[in-house]
């Protein structure tokens, strides 16, 4: 097996780390944001960068490090696919004012399949955003059997 390394937080530093490889997954009894396979010799080594968050989650935790609440409220995040409950509730926390999204998460599922190994939250971020004390604007699904094409075979 490769080495992994999980990556510090600025991705300045790293740390070999052992893991377990369970199916698909590689487990690690670690918390971390990101980490890296290193692949190949020092001549020729390939770099191959694994995160564990969903793209939304970390853009949503990306954005509020960065900007302002007040602009942050003014901002719209587009996805392909419905926000899942995780990332709906970082999108709420970070203050981001609306979601455009392509794919339903039902529909996503429907794409992806529904297995052991990544089971789906069927709540639509519709439902979480309306438990807050804040609105968020929600426009879609639209475009669904385009977004589908991007998710076939995941
Ligand atoms: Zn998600």
């Amino acid at each position: 097996m490769p080495p992994l390394f999980v990556v510090g937080p600025e991705g300045k530093t790293s740390e070999l780390v052992n893991y377990r490889v369970r199916g698909n997954h590689m487990v690690v009894d670690r918390l971390f944001a990101a980490a890296e396979l290193r692949l190949g010799d020092a001549g020729s080594e390939r770099r191959v960068r694994i995160v564990t968050a969903h793209a939304e989650r970390l853009l949503a935790t990306r954005a509020c490090r960065e900007y302002e609440p007040r602009f942050l409220a003014a901002c719209t995040m587009y996805t392909s696919a419905e926000p899942c409950a995780m990332c709906a509730g970082a999108v709420y926390w970070a203050g981001i004012g609306r979601v455009v999204y392509g794919l339903a998460e039902r529909r996503l599922k429907e794409v992806t399949g529904n297995h052991a190994e990544n089971p789906t939250l069927d709540l639509p971020c519709r439902v979480v955003f309306a438990a807050g004390r804040r609105p968020i604007e929600v426009i879609g699904p639209l475009l669904e059997d385009e977004a589908a094409a991007l998710h076939a075979g995941a």
